[in-house]
């Protein structure tokens, strides 16, 4: 009900001088070209695992294919898509460290790319894209759609079935439906007010507190009356509307950092970081405090034998405290709204920007959800 209440504003941070995101992207398939027998396609590939540090270009590579366009190529129930909007997320990197991570999802295939058929091997993200070509009766060319395994391209054939239309008269500008309105908004509902159970005058801390989920975790908990601290990688990042922020970079010290900023304890901890900053943070629960289990972004690049241990789980015995790990695709149901929440989008632009763009997820460059278009 919250989300329904509020209008949104958003605010786009442009990387390389894209045009205004009102603007529709035009077809890079000329029009009156309904004849073209086939499209050249970038794509990005994983040539080979990283199991540890920021994948680099050793690991992930861009490749042009030629995609067939005629009718008698394309299987029937099938449409091609050209993808304008692709959302880069930090969860896919448990995906390129060839080895069990702890996240329990599949690798990506080496050297592997998505051609017909859903292949959850080949590199996929949560995309927007406009069918060009179609042989499935509900959906017509120019159609938005969303999709949640959308390879990491500039054009691919896909069923019909894995896709969903985007309404284009509802005015929600499209990277929304990445962000705010999307898997990120979503999971930060879902840790604050389901697992949080968020209540006016809770103590809120948050990491990664200007990010993707962070930066709608904060909001909604200060929405819910909530004091809200959170902590980011760069003063700039300190614009959410928080009742305290501090720069984890610069305050290393996490324990003095969480006495000076969250004097009355912890009640809800909205765990994005993990390592040093879980370990900090037990430090400073309150009885009966909830930690919904986000992500632990500190220990991606690392293998899971390297990481840091947190010592002091035993707070959690003496406080009474609940842990929970969740994944927002077990809770999806479409629920969303406009509302006044300040939505950022950290915005590349092109398709060859992939690579620099997922590792910038890791060096406190972006505010916000980062997408490329
Ligand atoms: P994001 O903000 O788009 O990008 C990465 C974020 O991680 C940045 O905010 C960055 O903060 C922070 N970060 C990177 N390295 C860090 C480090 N060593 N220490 C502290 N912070 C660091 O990412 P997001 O999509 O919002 O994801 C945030 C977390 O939620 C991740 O752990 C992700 O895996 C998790 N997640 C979980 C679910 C789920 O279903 N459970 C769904 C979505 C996301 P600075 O730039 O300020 O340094």
């Amino acid at each position: 009900d919250k989300w329904q209440q509020i209008p949104m504003k958003c605010t786009v941070v442009w990387f390389k001088g894209c045009a205004a995101l009102g603007r529709l992207p035009t077809f890079r398939i000329p029009s009156g070209s309904r004849e073209m027998a086939a499209v050249e396609s970038r794509e990005w590939y994983m040539a080979a695992y990283a199991p540890e540090g920021v994948p680099s270009s050793d690991h992930l590579k861009l490749r042009t294919i030629k995609l067939p366009l005629d009718s008698d190529s394309i299987p029937d129930q099938h449409v091609v898509v050209e993808v304008l909007w692709i959302s880069v997320d930090p969860f896919i990197r448990s995906k390129m460290t060839g080895n069990d991570g702890g996240l329990d999802f599949p690798q990506f295939g080496l050297g592997e790319v998505r051609r017909l058929q859903l292949h959850l091997k080949v590199i996929t993200e949560l995309a927007i894209g406009r069918v060009v070509r179609s042989k499935d009766g509900k959906f017509s060319e120019g159609d938005l759609v969303l999709n949640a395994f959308s390879p990491v391209a500039e054009f691919y054939v896909v069923p019909a079935a894995v896709l969903r239309k985007i309404d284009p008269t509802a005015g929600v500008e499209l990277p929304n439906y990445l962000s705010a309105l999307g898997m990120p908004g979503f999971t930060a509902w879902l840790g604050i007010e389901v697992i949080g159970e968020a209540k006016p005058g809770s103590n809120v801390y948050i990491s990664a507190a200007a990010g993707g989920v962070g930066m709608f975790a904060g909001q909604l908990a200060k929405l819910k009356g909530c004091r809200v601290v959170g902590s980011a990688g760069s003063d700039e990042k300190e614009e959410f509307g928080y009742d305290e922020a501090f720069n984890y970079r610069k305050e290393t010290d996490f324990d003095a950092a969480l006495s000076k900023y969250c004097p009355n304890g912890i009640d809800i901890y909205f765990e994005n970081v993990g390592g040093k900053m879980l370990e900090a943070v037990l430090n400073h629960v309150n009885k009966y405090a909830r930690i919904p289990l986000c992500g632990m972004i500190s220990d991606y690049n690392t293998p899971w034998t390297e990481r840091e241990g947190v010592r002091n789980l035993l707070n959690m015995v003496g406080k009474e405290v609940m842990m929970k790990g969740f994944l927002v695709a077990s809770y999806l149901n479409g629920y969303f709204k406009q509302g006044k929440i300040n939505s950022k989008h950290k915005v590349y632009d092109g398709i060859e920007c992939f690579q620099e763009c997922f590792a910038s997820l890791f060096t406190s460059s972006n505010i916000g959800k980062v997408v490329i278009q």
